[in-house]
């Protein structure tokens, strides 16, 4: 076989060969498939988020009453206009988000992302500004990464507009507010987060919106609080999350 032939016959071979190395697999349960992707039984675990939401706090609502406001909502509104969330936090899109934030595997994660990048090109635009929820320093130390600000630039990648994660600062450190009733939670939140005065008085960027950007939204009250130190911009505050969760899921 001479050199030219050996050549071709590697390009040819290629894919094959690298299917050898790196079998391709289900990005969301390791399955074997013969691309890399989804399998059938984690795509039908994946659900966008409903539609019949109240529009400020994304609760699910009935058909009649989307999109609201709910009756949380007309008792205490909260700080953002409104709320958006990808996916619902349950089967696959759960797995994924798991296997991000305690094993650094973001494939699952990027897949829901790419998935969703007609969305959010629909609802982002140039001019807005994607801002992280802020993380305590313990745990972005303890984990090496900030989550919510890879989402933003990720998502900020797609859309082509800004992101910062110098707008919004945490301040004090927080017991892990999984392990919170909700009460707690907001009792704990109320003063975490805070506006960078001093950068945001320097930003040149504000005509578009600003939108806050979290992994999964429980109860609301991190995003709340966080938008509610927003409101100082006077700039509009949306809030984004990648996934959210339903009572019962
Ligand atoms: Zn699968
Ligand atoms: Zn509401």
């Amino acid at each position: 076989m001479t050199k030219a032939q050996a050549s071709q016959w590697f390009q040819q071979n290629l894919q094959k060969l690298r299917h050898q190395v790196f079998p391709p697999i289900c990005l969301f349960c390791q399955k074997p498939l013969e691309v890399d992707g989804c399998c059938a039984i984690c795509l039908a675990s994946i659900r966008p988020f409903p539609h019949d939401i109240c529009r400020q706090c994304a609760a699910p609502l009935s058909q009649v009453l989307a999109p609201g406001p709910c009756g949380q909502c007309l008792n205490h509104a909260p700080a953002q206009l409104e709320t958006y969330a990808l996916y619902r936090y349950q089967g696959a899109v759960r797995d994924a988000i798991l296997a991000w934030k305690l094993q650094g595997d973001d494939a699952g994660v990027s897949w829901l992302i790419e998935s969703a990048t007609p969305y959010l090109r629909r609802l982002l635009h140039e001019q807005d500004t994607l801002i992280p929820i802020p993380m305590p320093l313990s745990r972005m130390r303890q984990h090496g990464q900030h989550h919510t600000a890879n989402l933003c630039h990720w998502m900020a990648e797609k859309v082509a507009c800004h992101w910062d994660w110098h707008i919004l600062r945490r301040q004090g450190e927080q017991v892990r507010q999984s392990a919170l009733s909700a009460q707690q939670r907001r009792k704990n939140l109320r003063k975490a987060f805070v506006l960078n005065q001093d950068y945001w008085a320097k930003q040149h960027h504000t005509q578009g919106k600003l939108w806050l950007v979290d992994d999964i939204i429980t109860t609301g009250s991190t995003v709340n609080f966080a938008a509610k130190a927003l409101r100082a911009t006077g700039v509009p505050v949306y809030v984004l999350s990648l996934s959210k969760t339903i009572q019962g899921d």
